[in-house]
């Protein structure tokens, strides 16, 4: 039996004693994943059976056929997108089985405290300190466009604990319960009247040494990782054909016959090309990962294009829309627990594809890593790569 045959052997085993209509969602989920049906690329005894993560896709297909309950992919996206393979990747045994398990069932949602003012481009110029004091760590310090910390139990934190050593060497990653005593979160409204993200603030917060990723001071190597398997979760995930903002456009173009001009037809056959190509691209990713490579700088080219189209469609709809395209809800302020992108108005779509070339990296420096790390360009100078962090001017 090929291991494929093997794994639809196992799905229909599970479904035969754990029919979804009849199981509750959650108690659903814990036995999908202790039979280790959740990531079946991960290990046995952490959701999965260290099968080839190409057979991913037809499980999740198989179980979502039989109407099994989803994991709330949306609302977790840093959970499932970038904590766990950075808790995969370098956790002890007793995190990946304290975090693994709630994150995927949905139990659990985390936030990414990364940005800082004065730190967004240049993450390792970071200033929120953490303090050794015995088993703990003591973290003061204040973070910035932190989506969905309002919904969050557990955040992944990078913070400096060795200001004397330069600045990518001394940040420690840490998974930070965001319950604890002086974590302050406020919410940030942006454009389009949400508050999707906010500031947090963190006063002498006490995080557990145990809660430490990885090694004092090799946070910058662990948060790379999370950085890499963010540029993918955010543009690199295959879609079928005019799936997203391409197919509403193109939509719109069929059924608005009079709202077509030569010129707008023009601009929509070149953005549908590029969308089919960047799609075309997203399944080359995924075809790589599947054999087990990692992702690298090809992430930051589909972040990049995603970002870009995105925002060249959502402008091309209010064209299409003329007058009407401008309405625009009544600015309520919400605090979505996810990002309704497509299921909301077309002013609201253009103005949130703003942050498309900004959330998860700027498109500036995504283009600087393509340019080094693809075109092996000339790299950026980077004067202060060697001076301790505590001599930067800040
Ligand atoms: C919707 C949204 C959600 C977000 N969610 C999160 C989150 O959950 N957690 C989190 O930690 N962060 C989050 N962010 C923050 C995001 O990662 C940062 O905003 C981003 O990294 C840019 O940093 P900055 O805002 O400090 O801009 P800066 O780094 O100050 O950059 C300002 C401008 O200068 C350009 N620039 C800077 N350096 C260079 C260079 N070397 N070469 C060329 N151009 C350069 C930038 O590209 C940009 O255009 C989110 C942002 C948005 C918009």
């Amino acid at each position: 039996m090929t291991a494929q045959e093997e794994l639809r052997r196992r799905v229909a085993d599970f479904l035969a004693v754990h029919d979804p209509r009849s199981t509750p969602a959650l108690g659903w989920l814990q036995a999908r994943y202790d039979a280790g049906l959740a990531w079946v690329h991960f290990p046995v005894g952490h959701g999965g059976l260290g099968l080839p993560r190409s057979l991913q896709g037809e499980v999740d297909e198989l179980f979502a056929a039989a109407g099994g309950p989803d994991n709330r992919p949306r609302v977790n996206m840093i959970g499932l997108g970038m904590a766990a393979p950075t808790i995969l990747a370098f956790g002890t045994e007793a995190q990946k089985k304290r975090f693994l398990r709630p994150l995927w069932t949905g139990e659990e949602i985390w936030c990414q405290l990364f940005s800082e003012p004065g730190a967004g481009s240049d993450l390792a110029a970071l200033g929120t300190r953490a303090v050794r004091d015995g088993d703990e760590w003591v973290v003061n310090g204040q973070k910035v466009w932190t989506s969905g910390a309002q919904n969050a139990q557990w955040a992944i934190l990078v913070a400096r604990t060795d200001p004397d050593r330069r600045k990518h060497a001394g940040i420690t990653y840490f998974l930070c319960p965001m319950s604890e005593p002086g974590i302050e979160v406020r919410p940030l409204r942006q454009i389009t009247g949400e508050a999707e993200f906010n500031e947090v603030f963190l006063t002498d917060v006490r995080i557990s040494d145990e809660w430490r990723l990885g090694e004092q001071g090799n946070g910058w190597r662990i948060a790379n990782t999370t950085l890499n398997n963010e540029r993918v979760a955010i543009g690199g995930r295959p879609v079928p054909r005019e799936d997203g903002m391409i197919g509403i456009v193109a939509r719109n173009w069929r059924e608005h016959p009079e709202r077509r001009t030569p010129d707008l037809h023009h601009q929509l056959m070149e953005l549908w090309v590029e969308a089919e190509v960047a799609r075309l691209t997203s399944i080359r990713l995924a075809q790589k990962l599947a054999t087990g490579q990692e992702p690298g700088p090809e992430g930051s080219a589909m972040k990049l294009t995603f970002a870009r189209i995105s925002q060249a469609l959502s402008g091309l709809e209010l064209e299409l829309n003329g007058a009407d395209g401008l309405r625009y809800g009544d600015w309520t302020m919400t605090r979505p627990e996810e990002v309704h992108f497509l299921s909301k108005d077309a002013g609201h779509r253009y103005l949130r594809a703003k942050g498309n070339s900004i959330e998860g990296g700027t498109s500036e420096i995504l283009k600087n890593v393509v340019a080094e790390r693809v075109l092996g360009l000339p790299a950026e100078p980077r004067f202060d790569k060697d001076l301790p962090w505590k001599e930067l001017q800040r």
